[in-house]
């Protein structure tokens, strides 16, 4: 659904659902909301230039109902704003977009799942025509104009007897915004118009006098996250506390590029250089902020990631409560999820990592003053997210494979992560402190142990840069996860290093670990059509092997099916005894698990055909294609990280040979991109036709 809108720019301009080619609306009066409307000059007349103009109203919509008519993302955008204003709010559409069933489903706005009926608009306050399909629009707009209700068509702006305008709001002021038929106009100079009030209301507080009989009004201290690296991680809210300080005091590791945009005069006091110890120097901040609040002054603390991620913000916060300050903790997006997101590394991942676990390496494991179960975390299971551990890095792998976590375990640091000077090294577990020294890598840096490691790629652009012309970023190749995955495992190599700014990615930028499985292919595709030979083919290629999963995805026997059954009797028949069959669905979960015995999935085609009957695809029931999506997705992604060996069997299949319905016909799609992207993730794809397997590659 795109970038949510910043909380303080909310709405959006009635544009119309569609693309930019349909009409878009003429100047239209705000809805919700208390408007500061645009000077008049900058309203156009909807319908001709001779038309009046528009009338400008604000609506306090609390506890009345407002009917949506439409369950699609036009409806979506208009239902968010409407919340905003506490509306009671009835959708009627046959379907809804996910958001908006969830919506439903928790209670927060009524849904009526079908068409929509006269009568739907009883009771309504206010009608907004949300659907795609005119017709339905037009009778919408007919019955509220009847009971003389305002309606708002998403389609057609020059039919409709009212607008939603761009808002935006800063503090208590709204703005609402019109610009004739340009709704990006509008947007833009709705911005303009939040900024300019945000900025007066700063001068406003700067030409504040001292109170009467000489005391100042006090200030506040405002504890503000500023991400790691770049300075466009701060959060809309930390970046207006910023906006409105007196003082700044930073500290080494915030985004020091945000001082740069601040107002001449304003204070800037560089904690790294306040004097004392370590242990005063938290003194003497707690004493300048304190103190610069006393005197009146908006204080900003702006720290690096999260304040209360190893920030020390709970001590500030005290400070300051026990002072009588007014103070408040603005989060931030910290380095321990979002640095090693910088090099495509996510903490989670699905089938991979169900959690993660964020500790200092600071004091070595063996210190006294560590407090650090290091067995547990062994055998946690949990991706590992280190912060300030470069130091003792060489024995904190040592504990954690002694422990017991395998010393192939993929492992990557991310260094100076979000700025032009990143570097990431990815190794083992067993060697990933000499990949780092070796590259003199040092600090700031975030580590990461688990196999979400093994993701590490290019081609992630910083936050609000252009996306990338080139090409994609290359899936984790084969070699990332190919093995590894013992401590016996003898044949990982050394570590690789990229210099990988986030803008401009390295070409450089490779995933770590050791080479791909040599002599045997990894990830096999066996294609073919019924009958073709196919599930002998593969069979043959695992022959040799020991124990095998055998991956039975069709429908098990015995449910009345008797052709059906005899081939699934005679699969079983041709199996050698030690293999294992697993009749199940859930491949990701099966090419995910950490056994060393290979997989032979029988078939694709199968697995396809039965998670669109799961899922109700094939009535094409509410939301089926988005289950569908994610069930295949999942696959996918399970299918390029696996470790395993793994040989899958897949129908080729033409149009022939598929119910000639639209699920028929989805089905068919369904599976050819399924083949299609299988294949493109595959280190050998094989045809089977006629009982002559033939590589393809
Ligand atoms: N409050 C901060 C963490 C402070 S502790 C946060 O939430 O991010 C300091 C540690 O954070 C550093 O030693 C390093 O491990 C990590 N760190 C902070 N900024 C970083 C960056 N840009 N790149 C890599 N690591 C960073």
């Amino acid at each position: 659904m795109g970038t949510p809108p910043e909380p303080h720019r909310a709405a959006q301009p009635d544009a119309g659902p569609g693309p930019a080619t349909r009409p878009a609306p003429g100047t239209g009066p705000p809805a919700p909301g208390t408007a500061t409307p645009p000077a008049p000059s900058t309203a156009t007349p909807p319908t001709s230039a001779a038309a009046p103009p528009i009338y400008p109203l604000s609506l306090r919509l609390e506890g009345r109902r407002v009917l949506v008519v439409g369950g699609g993302p036009v409806a979506l955008r208009r239902v968010a704003g409407l919340r905003e204003a506490g509306a009671e709010i009835v959708v009627v559409a046959p379907r809804l977009t996910p958001a908006l069933a969830d919506l439903a489903d928790r209670g927060q706005i009524t849904a009526h799942r079908r068409g929509y009926q006269p009568g739907d608009t009883d009771g309504a306050w206010l009608v907004l025509a949300c659907t795609d399909q005119p017709d339905v629009n037009e009778a919408v707009a007919a019955d509220a104009e009847r009971q003389r209700l305002w309606c708002t068509r998403a389609d057609d702006a020059a039919a409709s007897a009212a607008w939603v305008p761009a808002v935006g709001r800063a503090g208590a002021v709204t703005v609402a915004v019109n610009a004739g038929r340009n709704p990006r106009r509008a947007a833009e100079l709705r911005d303009r118009f939040v900024d300019t009030v945000s900025e007066g209301d700063r001068s406003a507080i700067e030409r504040q006098e001292p109170a009467a009989g000489g005391e100042r009004v006090l200030g506040r201290v405002s504890i503000v996250g500023g991400g790691p690296g770049d300075p466009g991680l701060i959060t809309v809210t930390g970046l207006r506390r910023l906006r409105e300080a007196d003082v700044v005091v930073a500290d080494r590791l915030a985004p020091l590029a945000l001082l740069e945009q601040l107002p001449p005069g304003v204070l800037v006091v560089d904690a790294a250089k306040v004097p004392g110890g370590p242990a005063m120097r938290q003194d003497h901040i707690n004493h300048a902020l304190v103190e610069h609040a006393r005197a009146g002054r908006a204080v900003v603390r702006l720290k690096g990631g999260d304040p209360f991620v190893f920030g020390r913000g709970r001590e500030e916060v005290e400070a300051c409560l026990t002072a009588g300050v007014p103070v408040e903790v603005v989060p931030g997006v910290t380095s321990a999820i979002s640095v090693p997101a910088a090099a495509g590394i996510p903490v989670t991942h699905r089938g991979v990592s169900q959690g993660f676990c964020v500790l200092a390496g600071h004091v070595r494991p063996g210190d006294s003053r560590s407090s650090v179960d290091w067995v547990a975390l062994a055998r946690s299971g949990m991706t590992l997210v280190l912060l300030m551990s470069i130091d003792h890095l060489a024995e904190i792998a040592d504990t954690l494979i002694a422990a017991g976590l395998g010393g192939g375990t993929p492992g990557a640091v991310v260094s100076d992560g979000w700025s032009r000077q990143q570097r990431v090294v990815t190794a083992p577990l067993r060697d990933l402190a000499g990949a780092v020294r070796a590259a003199s890598v040092t600090n700031p840096a975030v580590v990461v142990i688990g196999d979400v490691a093994g993701l590490a790629a290019a081609g992630l652009g910083l936050p609000g840069a252009p996306p990338s012309l080139g090409a994609p970023p290359s899936p984790p190749s084969s070699p990332s996860l190919g093995r590894d995955s013992s401590p016996e495992d003898a044949t990982s190599s050394g570590g690789s290093v990229s210099q990988a700014p986030p803008l401009q990615p390295g070409p450089g930028a490779r995933v770590g670990g050791a080479g791909g499985q040599e002599g045997s292919a990894r990830r096999v595709l066996v294609l073919g059509g019924a009958r073709s030979g196919k599930s002998a083919t593969a069979e043959s290629m695992l022959a040799g092997d020991g124990p095998v999963d055998y991956v039975a995805t069709g429908a098990p026997p015995g449910l009345g099916d008797a052709e059906w059954d005899t081939r699934v009797a005679e699969h079983k028949r041709r199996r050698p005894p030690h293999w294992r069959t697993l009749e199940t669905l859930a491949l990701a979960e099966v090419l995910a698990a950490p056994d060393p015995a290979p997989v032979l999935v029988d078939c694709l085609t199968t697995w396809l055909a039965r998670i669109m009957d799961e899922c109700g695809a094939w009535d094409d029931a509410e939301g089926s294609a988005w289950v569908l999506a994610d069930r295949t997705e999942q696959m996918l992604q399970a299918w390029r990280l696996t470790r395993r060996r793994v040989i899958a069997v897949s129908n080729e299949i033409g149009s022939g040979v598929v119910p000639d319905t639209a699920s028929g016909r989805w089905f068919r799609d369904e599976l050819g991109q399924l083949n299609a992207r299988i294949a493109a993730d595959s280190d050998e794809v094989w045809l089977c036709t006629a009982g002559i397997a033939r590589r393809l590659r």
